[in-house]
């Protein structure tokens, strides 16, 4: 099938029903475009069921803060269609700012719990403003299921947690991280590195394996591991480590053992220079 390319809430809502009329089931894959490896995997796992798969494109000005990179956030969307091609999507869909916030707009969802740890802290509205629109935008896409990236894994829990709090009829999957070859998470952001700083952005994801391998050898204290993370990037002189945490993956406190079910994750933010790279790793 061709790749449609939709504008208006109203032309994709028809899309949608037809779809859903012939039987067809509907993924959902939202992004801020500047696509890459990362973005793509969740449109192939999609494919991968058969699944109609409307990919949003919208740099969403709610999730920036006033002094954050919405204005240099790349956006290319020729660029973003002709790779979505190759991967067999059926719709983009890619309203402007007015479609989705028209005049009058005044309403906004609001975490209390989740939103206010590890990114939330330094990051105290963006949390809210990305619930804002991934709410707007399963309402309009009206999906059977959306994927979301462990890349964000806070944004996964956080917004896994809305669809439970409002009996969203959704179901929220959460897809693995790709990484470049030497283990740097795909990002949008990374082209804003220079190419000395992007040599040594590899040390993000050497410092999580090596606190997670002191870890499964038995380490338990978490000022040992988050030092053991820390020594390595430190490699790195222009390297600023905003916050490492190792947190449980559902509440994401603190934690130094899993319980039941409950896996680990070590949550980081670096900065490095003006740009901002977040990571993890599930133990
Ligand atoms: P963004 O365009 O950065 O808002 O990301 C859109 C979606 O793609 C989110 O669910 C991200 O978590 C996901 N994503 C971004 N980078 C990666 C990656 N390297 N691996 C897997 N998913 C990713």
């Amino acid at each position: 099938m061709a790749l449609d390319v939709i504008f208006e809430i109203s032309e994709l809502r028809r899309i949608v029903s037809g779809w859903k009329s012939d039987g067809m089931k509907v993924a959902f894959v939202p992004t801020m475009g500047a696509l890459h490896e990362g973005h793509l995997s969740l449109v192939t796992l999609a494919k991968t069921e058969n699944a109609r798969v409307v990919v949003s494109v919208f740099v969403n000005p709610l999730q920036f803060g006033p002094s954050e990179d919405f204005a240099r956030y790349p956006r290319t969307l020729k660029e973003d269609i002709e790779k979505l091609k190759t991967v067999d999507a059926d719709v983009v869909f890619a309203p402007s700012a007015t479609e989705m916030y028209p005049t009058g707009f005044q309403t906004t969802i609001h975490n209390n719990g989740l939103a206010t740890v590890l990114c939330g802290k330094v990051r105290p509205t963006h949390f809210d403003g990305m619930l804002t629109v991934v709410a707007k935008l399963l309402n309009v896409v009206n999906p059977n299921y959306a994927l979301f990236g462990k890349k964000d894994y806070q944004q996964w829990r956080i917004v896994e947690r809305m669809v439970r709090d409002l009996g969203m009829l959704v179901e929220i999957r959460g897809c693995e991280i790709i990484r470049e070859a030497d283990g740097l998470a795909m990002s949008s952001r990374n082209r804003f590195l220079p190419p000395e700083d992007r040599a040594q952005a590899h040390l993000i994801y050497e410092g999580l394996t090596a606190t997670k391998s002191a870890w499964i050898e038995g380490e338990r204290s978490s000022e040992a591991l988050r030092a053991i993370f820390s020594v390595i990037v430190s490699r790195s002189p222009k390297m600023i480590i905003q916050y490492s945490e190792i947190v449980d993956c559902f509440s994401l406190l603190p934690a130094a053992e899993k319980v039941g079910n409950v896996s680990l994750v070590m949550i980081v933010a670096v900065l490095f220079g003006d740009v901002r790279l977040i990571d993890n790793l599930e133990f």
